[in-house]
């Protein structure tokens, strides 16, 4: 597996490699070029050759490439998905979801080409004016490595769709469905140069994206550090900017809640992809009426969770995806403990010394009695731990869902319309679900506030972001 740019592949110019791992068994899958900064300038000019043609070409004949290339996604799709378990970890069902996630967002960008984009300003005796939409030019992409599918969706079908081009950047340990679909992109018939993708190191080939003149606008997903870096590096450039930097999101569960129905709420919010989403629900506040027959029902379920190889169909949770992830999660853990922060009421341990000798697996883990300035609440988790916390009334819940630096989703379990709009004005966040936790279909915008980032990705308005507005004004 290779680069791909300018429609060729391409290898490394200094010909070393980045070997990708199965994070189930250890196993080696294929390795990718370690791109360097000279490979990101090929693809960069790559890009600004093919901006011209594409910027020209009607959304209509764009949109019918994202469209070949959804149907392409959907014949290949238990391939994609069988590549996407093997180098991510997720549960093979989870991958499917996620390759046709990507199929329906191309689907989806295809499906708005026609809808008319700008305006007329009419100015009586001072004239008129024509307001549109033109692309910005190359844009940068950056990947991570939790929902690589998914986001490659979110990123390239608005980009090229506005007649963008594109260099995109995976993470180094999930390059490979992002290559397979970037050729299903070009089976489909996007031209030679119009999405570019460069493996490598985000240090210096992600930050070599970053810095280029050229590049008018990148779409970052990860890390909050990382974010923050960018930003830096995008400054001497004014580049456009999306920042999707995770969250801690809260999940409140009502004392007239659908108790059941909210306990798999729960379970899949928490524990779908190990825990490695942005969005998931990463701190549950109980109301203090239900919060024992929650947890009874909620540890059987979290107790009957079968961790294992993604591969195997019976698996409902994978291993983390990296070493450095699984270090994370045992220390995180071991914190709560050393530090007196919590009691772990079920798991809380990994499962790599026993079982699963080879892969990073983590036991699916409550953690109760938890101190209010405990680390797991202030911080990100990003993996399989729940923290739970039993509240007295809503007041007291959207007060401790505000006690976070990030504002990504937020949840709350009602049947109250009272409760619904109480949460909806008070809660930090960019989205707020009722009786639901995690969806994100096309048709919506996504992204947070505060330390979880700066605009707007998915939703017709993510093509905004893709163009800017120029302005013909007649003045008669
Ligand atoms: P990173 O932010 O380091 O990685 C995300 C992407 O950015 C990867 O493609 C990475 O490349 C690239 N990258 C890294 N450093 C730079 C840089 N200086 N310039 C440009 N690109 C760069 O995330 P991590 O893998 O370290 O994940 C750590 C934490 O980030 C998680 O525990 C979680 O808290 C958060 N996270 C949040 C996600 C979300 O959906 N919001 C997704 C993933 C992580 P490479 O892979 O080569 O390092």
């Amino acid at each position: 597996m290779e680069m791909l740019i300018n429609g060729t592949t391409a290898t490394a110019a200094d010909e070393t490699w980045i070997d990708v791992i199965n994070p189930a068994t250890g196993e080696f899958i294929d390795r990718v070029p370690r791109g360097s900064k000279e490979d990101v300038n090929a693809a960069v000019e790559a890009a600004d050759t093919a901006f011209e043609n594409w910027s020209k070409k009607t959304t209509r004949d764009r949109g019918l490439i994202l469209y070949r290339a959804a149907e392409l996604i959907r014949r290949d799709h238990k391939d994609l998905a069988t590549l996407l378990t093997r180098e991510q970890g997720k549960p093979i069902h989870e991958s499917v979801d996620e390759v046709r996630g990507c199929a329906n967002i191309f689907e989806y960008y295809a499906s708005i080409a026609g809808q008319p984009a700008g305006e007329a300003v009419h100015l009586g005796k001072g004239g008129d004016c024509m307001v549109t939409r033109v692309p910005l030019g190359v844009c940068g992409a950056i990947i991570p490595w939790n929902m690589p599918v998914l986001i490659m969706g979110w990123k390239t079908g608005p980009a090229i769709l506005a007649g963008n081009t594109l260099v995109l950047k995976p993470a180094s340990t999930t390059p490979l469905t992002n290559l397979r679909i970037a050729g299903l992109l070009q089976e489909a018939g996007l031209p030679a140069g119009v999405l570019n993708v460069v493996t490598g190191p985000g240090e210096t080939a992600g930050a070599a994206l970053v810095r280029h003149p050229l590049v008018r606008k990148i779409s970052f997903t990860g890390n909050c550090t990382t974010g923050k870096k960018i930003r830096e590096l995008t400054k001497d450039h004014l580049k456009a900017l999306t920042l999707e930097l995770g969250g801690s999101d809260p999940m409140i569960v009502m004392a007239d809640a659908d108790i059941p129905k909210a306990v798999d709420g729960a379970l899949r919010g928490r524990f779908y992809n190990a825990g490695q989403i942005c969005t998931a629900v990463k701190r549950l506040y109980l109301h203090e009426k239900i919060a024992e027959e929650f947890m009874r029902l909620l540890t059987a379920k979290v107790e009957a969770l079968a961790v294992g190889n993604g591969l195997l169909p019976e698996t409902d949770m994978g291993p983390l995806n990296s070493r450095e992830q699984y270090d994370r999660i045992v220390s995180t853990v071991c914190n709560v403990t050393e530090r007196d922060e919590g009691t772990i009421h079920t798991g809380g341990s990994p499962l790599s010394d026993t079982s699963h000798k080879q892969g990073y697996f983590y036991q699916p883990t409550l953690i109760t009695d938890v101190i209010p300035d405990a680390a797991i609440l202030r911080n990100e988790i990003f993996g399989p731990v729940l923290p739970v916390m039993t509240v007295p009334d809503l007041n007291a819940a959207i007060r401790e869902a505000n006690c976070s630096a990030y504002g990504l989703g937020a949840s709350v379990w009602t049947k109250d319309l009272a409760i619904v709009k109480q949460v909806y004005e008070e809660v930090n966040a960019g989205v707020i679900w009722i009786n639901r936790h995690l969806t994100v279909p096309p048709e919506i915008p996504f992204g947070g506030t505060n330390e979880s980032g700066i605009g707007r990705e998915n939703g017709s308005k993510a093509l905004d972001s893709y163009t800017q507005s120029k302005t013909l004004y007649l003045g008669w």
